[in-house]
Parts: C-alpha cells; structure tokens; sequence
C-alpha cells in the first residue's frame, strides 16, 4: 500500500530546504482542490506556509515544471486541438496604459482570417484569457468590460466557436480553468508571497499552458512601472517562464520591454479602449508612438512563430501593414460583435468618454520631462477610480489619465503635462498632487532606456 502524503510533511521539508518530490507537490495541489468546508484535507494556515516555504527556499527546475503542471490540470482545460490550426497568446507582467492586448489580439485574428485552413478556419487562433487590474496596473478584462454589452465571461464552447469565427476571443479566467491558482493567488495576496518569481511563474504559466497553446510570447516588464523591482529580477522570471513554456511543448519567448513611463497616450479603462481604436482607424497620435511599436513588435514575434513571418523583424512589418490597412479594425468589430458588443460606441469614441470631473497639471518649468515613478502613476490613475478600492468592488469607465509628454520631450513652463478624469471631483485631489510629485523635470535631456531590453528565446 503506498502511504498518504501529509500537506505537514511537504511543509517541513520544503522549510528546510529538502527537494520535493513530485508526488508530494501533486498531493498539495490535489489536497487544495479537493477540500470542501467539510473535509478540510488542508487548511489555508498550511497553504500559506507551503507558500512563505516557497518564497523563503524557491523551487528547482523540475519541481517548478511539477507546480506548474499540477495547477494547469487542477480543472478544465481548453483543447483547441479540434479546431486544426495554429494557437499562440501574449502574456504581460502587468504596466501602466499596457492596452497591446487590444491591438495585438485583432491584428493576428486578422491575419489568421486571411489565410484559412483547409476547413475554413481561421490560420492562426489567439485564444486570450485575460485579468483584471491588479496593484498599480490596469486589467485587460476592465477595459474590455465598458464596451457595452460586450460578454467576458464565455465558455469554454463559447470560446472555441468565436476562434473559429473570428480567429480571437478576448476572455476572463473561467471559474473551471487552473482552479488551484485562485486559491493560492488569493491567499498569497494576504501572505505577503506574492513577489517569488517561482510562484508568479507557476500562476501565469499554468493558466496559459491550460489554453494549449502551439506558442507563446512574453512581455516582462522592467523599470520602475513593473512588478519586479530590478533589471536581474525581471530577467530571472522571463528565464523561468520561458523553459517552463518549453518544457511543457509550447514554443516561448520573453521580451523584456521598458516600462518607465505609461505606455501610448492614456491609462484609464474606456481611454484605453479609445486611443486602440483610434489606432485601427487609422490615427497615429505622437503619443501612441510607443503602444504601436511595442505592439508591433510582440505582434511579430507572434506571427513569426506561427510561420507568418520569416523574421520577428519581418512579422512586425506585417503587423504594421495589417494595423495600417484597417483588416485589424475590421477583425475587432467581427469579435467585439461576436462577444456581444455595440460596435456603434467605435464611431466616436471620445464622445462616449463621459467624465464628470477634470483637471490639467502643467509644467512647472523649462526643461525636459526627465524621470517618473512609473508605478506611483499607475497608483494615481487606480486612485482617479479605475482601479478598485476593495477586492470585487467597481471601477470606473472613464476615469483615468492623459499624458501629454513623453520621457525625453522638450517643455515649456506652463505647458499641459496630464490631464486627469474622475467621475467624482473630490477623487482628483490626491492623484494630482501624486503626479506633481513624480513628474521631474531637468536642464538637459535625460538618458532613456530602448523600449525593448532584452528577447529571451531557447533557439
Ligand atoms: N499574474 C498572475 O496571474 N499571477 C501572478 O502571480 C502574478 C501576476
């Protein structure tokens, strides 16, 4: 008879730093998922220490796999295999006005619309399972959410019949898939276990190795809007992610990408769906610059291993070309409506930016916008009310903030640096004065870092 596996034991021996075998990591995992109020085969005291055991002693490469690999099987998975074609997401750590998922999702359905499979179906299928804002950073899911009418929270059959159609759906983590994870996620959140790179590797990758997915493309984010609070630490997580990515079968990359100022020009749920409009019909705002180039680039490496693309370089030509011609706002409006959506909202979407309350800071000085706390800007516009001031409570459509210089630009005193929009006036005090404190201005130009830093690939 083989022994039971005690939830104590894999503690103890994880607390002093023994390697765990993968039966006993398989055991937790089951224990976590299996437990009712009635049969509590572990309790959340014992979860949370294997968690503070985990941040304290990290995780070897073959019991991370073994981690990763028993959450992504602790519910449902999604199995495109069905649909014959070539599946690949993006992931990003999480930034401030981070809206490439808008942009990316529509130009690799539309590329995937363009060249079918012999059953019809769309070429390449971007099966996007997304979050909601989290800390400092803006949620996918929010965003999504003030399109009105616009359904997140399809079914797995759901999900595989909008792919089919429109070779991308944009959806929220369903109750059923990685299970596991929001029970660890939950209680890490109140366990000060966020930050281990091991336990972000195993949350992230589980959910998106539960899409099986042919690939995947990483964006890591480094400076000072991301999550990882240094260059190494950033590259440490991509490196894990991405042979965990690997040694699952499912083609990874990283790139590490700067995240020192907000990306494009506004930060804030409806904006942001805004200004990607915006850019799929066609505009190219100066401060978009940066959105459409990141953008780009990841759409490129997506296409490139889908073999769309010879190069990344040549992908992200193509990706551009795509955005340019209005094929990627055509594949937006086939799967915004396909979700359910009301696509009229598109054809004047600052008319549908409906903020009660705004204000303008400018530059105090001459000079240039030298140097922000990225992250204390991503506080300020959850604070305006696009973030939540408590687990499940509501954001805001409208609030949030538009930059109106970049690191880098040239400034004349008195000239708009932010606007900021709240839907309730008294929101507007703190976020300002926020900004106007990390918002630096210098005599001379200052010294930026490349939007892309680093690409971490195994080939
Ligand atoms: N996002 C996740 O899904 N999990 C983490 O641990 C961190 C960010």
């Amino acid at each position: 008879m083989t022994q039971a596996i005690h939830p104590i034991d894999v503690i103890l021996h994880k607390r002093d730093g023994l390697a765990l075998a993968d039966a006993e990591i398989q055991s937790f995992i089951q224990a976590v998922v299996n437990r009712t109020p009635k049969k509590q085969l572990v309790t959340d005291a014992q979860i949370a220490s294997f968690l503070m055991a985990v941040f304290e002693r990290g995780l070897d490469t073959r019991a991370l796999a073994t981690l990763t690999t028993a959450l992504r099987f602790s519910g449902e998975t999604f199995n495109a295999t069905p649909l014959n074609t070539f599946t690949v997401d993006k992931h990003s750590t999480g930034g401030v006005g981070d809206k490439t998922s808008l942009l990316i999702a529509p130009i690799l359905a539309a590329a995937g619309l363009s060249k079918l499979t012999p059953a019809g179906i769309p070429g390449i299928c971007v099966p996007m399972i997304s979050g909601r804002s989290l800390g400092h950073t803006g949620g996918t899911l929010d965003k999504l959410e003030t399109i009105p009418g616009f359904n997140t929270q399809l079914n797995l059959t759901q999900l595989l019949d909008t792919l089919k159609q429109c070779g991308a759906a944009l959806i929220g983590q369903t109750p059923t898939i990685v299970p596991a994870d929001r029970i660890l996620y939950a209680l890490r959140d109140h366990t000060g276990t966020v930050e281990s790179p091991f336990l972000i590797c195993a949350s992230i990758m589980s959910k998106k190795l539960a899409e099986s997915l042919n690939a995947l493309v990483l964006d890591v984010k480094v400076g000072s809007g991301a999550f990882m609070p240094t260059y190494e630490k950033s590259k440490f997580l991509a490196e894990l992610m991405v042979s965990t990515g690997e040694a699952s079968g499912t083609r990874t990359v990283a790139l590490l990408t700067t995240m020192d100022e907000p990306l494009g020009r506004f930060s804030g749920n409806w904006l942001e769906v805004w200004e990607c409009v915006d850019i799929m019909r066609g505009a190219r705002h100066p401060m978009s610059r940066d959105l459409i180039e990141l953008s780009d680039i990841l759409s490129g490496w997506m296409l490139h291993l889908a073999g769309h693309a010879d190069t990344p370089e040549a992908g992200a030509t193509l990706a551009d070309e795509i955005l340019r011609s209005g094929a990627a706002y055509q594949a937006w409006l086939k799967i915004i409506a396909a979700q359910g959506g009301d696509t009229a909202v598109f054809e004047d979407p600052a008319a549908f930016h409906k903020p009660t309350a705004t204000r303008t800071i400018t530059a105090p000085q001459n000079g240039y916008l030298s140097s922000m706390d990225c992250k204390q800007v991503g506080w300020a516009v959850q604070r305006l009310g696009a973030g939540r001031a408590k687990p499940g409570g509501p954001v805001s459509a409208h609030a949030g903030i538009e930059m109106h210089a970049k690191l880098g630009d040239k400034l004349e005193a008195g000239q708009p640096l932010a606007t900021l929009f709240a839907e309730d006036a008294t929101l507007l005090s703190e976020p300002e004065a926020m900004l106007r404190e990390t918002l630096k201005t210098s005599a001379s130009p200052p010294q930026l870092h490349p939007l892309i830093r680093e690409v971490i690939t195994t080939k």
